[in-house]
């Protein structure tokens, strides 16, 4: 059995062995792109080589890279514990050409990297081209040797890849593994490509155009190569399961669940396993790479995830802080491979055990305000924003984390009313403050309160470490 392990220094050294430059992964929060909160995919990091503002240090590299996908453009917070190949955190591994090789080596290093060192059978093998970008079919079909039914043209932005309004832009071809009739989903392109049979596991994007402020493309003079294959997508594949969260890797930590929190990984509760171990990676990379939970941009996206692992644990039988025993198993998983995890594990658990124990003071009694709520309503019922604003305000519950329970009993919650409370609440206390005439603190306590945002917990004394202050 290919480990996660095996299968990234694999990939790695394939590339280097072709002339690639082997460069560690970036951190998660990006340094060159304040519009992005989390690094989502291989080539960030190298984007200004790409536009041409920074010369390549290479011109081939390869990376196994840090991947966040929990807000902004992507994000797949909401498919985790819904489809089996949806992370918040994952690795993409890819392989770049700076100006150098284009399609025709980047296929091929594709298909020799998939068939011959993975040794997948041709047969479990589908790929899409962009519909305009004949050349990509031509090369498949050469290098290959694919039949036509199984290089499926797509129109759709899906295969057609660009940095923003203006840049670097070109078409993708995607290689998708076929994991057999007994799942429900058809092939990429199909009314139910939505199903998890036909799982994409390798994005080749082919940057060959510029696109200009004025609507024209024009061609680039030495076109690129980025690409990316999800890490834990190609382990499924080479271990024989199915769903992501049965690699090697995620039995560890659910393993690790199963002793923290004497439960077992079976039934209903295997949705909650899985929900944690992925929300534990996220948290604990999150962390070692400097985000600490607040109640606002990187550091609330943090602060929801931990607090949706939590009610896992809740569910689970949590009634202590948990999560932050589940730190050194992920250590032993992926230390080696990222070193920042070992060297921030303290830091790591203790901020998984503080705020889970301050989410502790109030979960319960938000559950049960929820459940009370919801009591009598049946499917497709709709939370009143009221109810999602308190539950938010003195409870300390996320409105991501309302809908998501909601949405496990089949209803969903008012956002508009959520909303309005919301600015109700915040214009009540201007006007509060306006009528003390204090104008001077008024400003500074404005500026500290847009920042902090509510605190997370109104309901009795003993609040002072609530703040983020
Ligand atoms: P999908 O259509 O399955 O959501 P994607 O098209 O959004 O995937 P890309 O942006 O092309 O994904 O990313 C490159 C590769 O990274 C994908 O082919 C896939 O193998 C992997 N990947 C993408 N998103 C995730 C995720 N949330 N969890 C795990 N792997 C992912
Ligand atoms: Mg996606
Ligand atoms: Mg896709
Ligand atoms: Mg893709």
């Amino acid at each position: 059995m290919t480990s996660v392990n095996e299968l990234r220094e694999t990939f790695l050294s394939y590339f280097e062995r072709q002339g690639h430059t082997r460069k560690p992964s970036a951190p998660l929060v990006p340094d060159n792109d304040p519009t992005l909160l989390f690094v989502n995919a291989g080539m960030v990091p190298f984007k200004n080589i790409f536009t041409g503002a920074e010369t390549p240090f290479a011109p081939r590299a390869a990376t196994s890279q840090k991947c966040v996908r929990a807000g902004g453009k992507h994000n797949d917070l909401d498919n985790v514990g819904y489809t089996a190949r949806h992370h918040t955190f994952f690795e993409m591994l890819g392989n770049f050409s700076f100006g150098d090789y284009f399609k025709d080596d980047a296929i091929a290093f594709a298909w020799e990297l998939v068939t011959k060192e993975f040794g997948l059978s041709k047969d479990r093998l589908l790929v899409t081209v962009y519909s305009e970008d004949k050349e990509a079919a031509q090369i498949w079909k050469k290098v290959a040797g694919l039949s036509d039914d199984r290089i499926i043209p797509i129109s759709t932005s899906d295969n057609f890849w660009s940095m923003g309004d203006t840049g670097p832009c070109g078409p993708c071809s995607e290689i998708f593994f076929d994991h057999g009739d007994k799942i429900p989903g058809g092939p990429p392109g199909s009314p139910d490509e939505d199903g998890d049979r036909f799982i994409e596991i390798w994005n080749l994007v082919f940057m060959q155009y510029e696109q200009e402020a004025n609507g024209t493309r024009k061609d680039l003079p030495k076109p690129s190569i980025d690409t990316g294959m999800g890490l834990e997508r190609m382990a499924a594949v080479l271990q024989g399961v199915h769903n992501n969260y049965e690699i090697d890797l995620f039995q560890a930590l659910i393993d690790a669940e199963e002793e923290v929190y004497r439960a077992k990984a079976t039934g209903d509760q295997l949705a909650s396993f899985r929900v944690i171990a992925d929300h534990l990676r996220t948290s604990a990379f999150l962390i070692a790479d400097g985000v600490t939970p607040s109640n606002e941009g990187r550091g609330y996206v943090l602060r929801r995830i931990m607090r949706r692992a939590m009610r896992h644990g809740h569910i689970l039988g949590a009634r202590e802080p948990m999560m932050h025993k589940l730190v050194g198993a992920l250590t032993s998983e992926m230390g080696e491979a990222y070193p920042e995890l070992g060297r921030a594990q303290p830091a790591i658990e203790a901020a998984l055990e503080q705020e889970e124990a301050r989410f502790q003071r109030t979960l319960g009694r938000g559950l049960a305000l929820l459940d009370e709520a919801t009591d009598g309503l049946g499917e497709g019922a709709e939370l009143s924003g009221e109810t999602a604003f308190r539950l938010y305000d003195t409870y300390g519950f996320p409105i991501d984390l309302t809908a998501d329970i909601l949405r496990g009993r089949g209803m969903s919650v008012d956002q508009a009313g959520f909303d309005t409370a919301m600015a109700e609440q915040k214009k009540a206390a201007r006007e509060a403050w306006s009528g003390s005439g204090d104008t001077a603190s008024q400003a500074v306590w404005f500026r500290v309160r847009d920042k902090i945002g509510a605190t997370s917990f109104l309901g009795y004394a003993g609040t002072s470490d609530e703040g983020v202050l």
